[in-house]
This record gives C-alpha cells, sequence and structure tokens, in this order.
C-alpha cells in the first residue's frame, strides 16, 4: 500500500505522499478500545474510511492496555486498506499510581456513585481518562506522528470529508478542532479549577496572549464555567501535548491526585490546556464534519454544506441547538 508508514521517525518528512499522490500530513487515525467493543470499533472505522480517509490512506492505531484478541486483529484489519497497528499501553501509563490513596480514592467512588454520577464508581475509567489526559501521545506507536484524529467505537460520521483536515491544521496553524462542545457535570470536578489557578499563579508566562479563558470562564477566570470541547472526537497536535507547557500543566494536575480522588474527565483537561495555553485562533470549530457520539450529534449548519458533503444528518437535531451546548459562548469568545 502506497500510504504505508515508515517503521521509525527516520527521514521522516512533515509531509509524505498520500495513496492519491498528494501531498499528505505526518497524522494517525487514533483509538483507544476494548477488546469487547470490536464491533461498534468496527462500525466507526468504517465510516469514516468510507466517508474520508479512502481518500487519503492514513495509518490507524489501536491502544488498549491488554493484548488485543487474534480476532480483532484480524477483523480490524481486513476492513482497513491501509497500514494499522495494535498498541500495548504501558502499565505505569494506565494504572492507578501507588502513591493515590486508595482508601481515599475508594471513599470518593462510593460518594459519587451515591450520588448517581456517571462513572463515578468506576476506576478503569479513572484509568482511561488520565491516559487520555496526559498519556496517549507518548506511546510508541503515537510518538512518531504530529497529527491524530481520535475516534471512539460507536460514533457516527455524517458528512464526507473530501479535503485534508490535517492540513488545513497546518497550513492554519492551529493546534486543536473539535466539533461539539458542552458543559461538564460540576460533580466530576470539584477542585480542578484551584488546580488550574494555582498552576496559572506559579506560571503566568505560560498562559498565551489571546486565549481563550472567556471560554472558560464568566468571571475573568476565577471560577469555571463548565464549559468544553467534547473529546471524544478530536483533530490536534500531539506536539502541543509533548511540549513544556501542556507537559507541566499536566504534572500538576496528576500531583493533585484529582484524577482518582474526583473524576477529571480529558475533555476538560484538554480544554483548558487548549484554551489557555494556545491562543483562540489556533483552535477550531469543525463545523462541516457531521459527527454524532450518542447521544449527541453536530450537522453543519448550512445547507450547502450538507448538500455538498452528502451529509445524512438534520441539522434541527445538531447539538449546537440545545441549550447545554458551549457552541454559542465558543462563537462569542472568537469574534470578541
Ligand atoms: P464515554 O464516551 O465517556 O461514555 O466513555 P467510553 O466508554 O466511550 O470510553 C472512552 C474511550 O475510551 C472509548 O474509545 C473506549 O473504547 C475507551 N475505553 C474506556 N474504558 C476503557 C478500558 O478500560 N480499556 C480500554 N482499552 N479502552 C477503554
Ligand atoms: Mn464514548
Amino acid at each position: 500500500h502506497p500510504g504505508t508508514a515508515p517503521a521509525s521517525t527516520e527521514g521522516l518528512s512533515e509531509y509524505e505522499l498520500g495513496s492519491n499522490g498528494t501531498r499528505r500530513a505526518n497524522a494517525v487515525l487514533l483509538m483507544l478500545v476494548r477488546n469487547s467493543e470490536l464491533e461498534g470499533a468496527l462500525r466507526s472505522v468504517t465510516q469514516l474510511e468510507d466517508r474520508f480517509n479512502h481518500l487519503f490512506g492514513y495509518p490507524w492505531v489501536f491502544l488498549n492496555e491488554v493484548p488485543f484478541t487474534d480476532e480483532f486483529k484480524e477483523k480490524m484489519s481486513a476492513a482497513i486498506a491501509g497500514p494499522v497497528s495494535f498498541g500495548l499501553i504501558p502499565k505505569e501509563d494506565w494504572y492507578q499510581p501507588g502513591w493515590i490513596d486508595e482508601e481515599k480514592a475508594a471513599a470518593s467512588r462510593a460518594q459519587m456513585e451515591a450520588n448517581n454520577v456517571v462513572y463515578g464508581g468506576s476506576v478503569s475509567y479513572r484509568n482511561m481518562c488520565r491516559f487520555n489526559s496526559g498519556f496517549f501521545y507518548r506511546h510508541p506507536l503515537a510518538q512518531r506522528y504530529k497529527w491524530y484524529w481520535r475516534v471512539e467505537p460507536g460514533v457516527s460520521f455524517h458528512c464526507d470529508t473530501d479535503y485534508d483536515p490535517f492540513l488545513f491544521m497546518e497550513e492554519h496553524d492551529k493546534v486543536y478542532g473539535f466539533t461539539i462542545s458542552l458543559q461538564e457535570w460540576p460533580p466530576t470536578v470539584p477542585t480542578l479549577w484551584d488546580a488550574v489557578k494555582e498552576y496559572i499563579a506559579a506560571n503566568p508566562q505560560h498562559v498565551a496572549p489571546n486565549n481563550s479563558m472567556a471560554f472558560l470562564s464568566d468571571d475573568g477566570g476565577n471560577s469555571y464555567n463548565m464549559c468544553h470541547f467534547w473529546s471524544n472526537f478530536e483533530i490536534a497536535n500531539m506536539e502541543f501535548w509533548r511540549g513544556e507547557v501542556y507537559s507541566k500543566f499536566f504534572e500538576h494536575l496528576e500531583s493533585k491526585g484529582g484524577f482518582y480522588y474526583e473524576r477529571w474527565g480529558d475533555a476538560p483537561v484538554h480544554s483548558i490546556g487548549a484554551a489557555l495555553f494556545a491562543r483562540k485562533d489556533q483552535i477550531h470549530f469543525f463545523d462541516d464534519i457531521g459527527y454524532q457520539h450518542p447521544p449527541f450529534m453536530h450537522c453543519p449548519r448550512l445547507h450547502s454544506v450538507r448538500q455538498e458533503r452528502n451529509c445524512s444528518c438534520t441539522q434541527y437535531q445538531s447539538f449546537d441547538n440545545n441549550m447545554y451546548s458551549c457552541l454559542r459562548k465558543w462563537e462569542q469568545v472568537v469574534r470578541s
């Protein structure tokens, strides 16, 4: 296959040639997934291949904290024309660290479970959120790439993407791309914003000029308004996560233990990182990518786009119109 990824970073240039002979970005389609989710994973992959990747042949990488089964690898490889790799996550990047006070963590899980917080009692969900917040981009199979498109099992892509969104990001100096934004459940992040404020106070030089603090806070940074980009879809630059600023920020959050003592999600953590440490013009709303992760869906707003891209979604069901969407706030911030 002409789109085969190189085996090492040696000789890897910024752009490679794609399967159609055109310039292509140093990018990967990335899915963290369990063996038990094979069916939903195949649906997501098949749709993205049909709607986008058959034109480009970008490589897929699948990650898991336990080895993928032969069935998973065989069926997935058969569904994808281009390069596919399956990676095991190092134990220390996944499991609850030994320095976490398990008694305190268990008490918090029990409390959240009693309060019916979604995944409130789950340790594996917390492992996943911490891994996605601070580790996935350092996995050996992800390390060689700059750009990634995060894909989850059971999602739908409702429109054709006939241009290269990675090259779009590259050429417009973007860092982070999203389709859906919404409000976090406050009980999952009671002290996250305190940790963020502490970090900013200690590292004011890290905060970007022309950032989007106004997306996160309605009172100039005093409190968090719970707005975040929904991270089950992301097209973003891993070098931003790997850089000194976000790395130090993640280490600070990690030191608080909030991934286990509370239930900090990778969505608010990435969103806060992107909104404070990148300029607001470096964050891109992919209005033209129709995307659904149940229970929410984004459908392109313009009728002409829906027609040109053969979209199979309807605008009136788009989450953009929902009162819990943060899109209006995002667009105010961009215009201000
Ligand atoms: P939700 O979208 O917040 O409801 O969470 P999901 O259950 O969809 O998990 C988010 C992503 O992490 C999905 O890609 C899942 O396949 C993956 N994931 C969640 N928990 C685990 C786990 O324990 N192991 C692995 N390998 N993947 C997981
Ligand atoms: Mn999900």
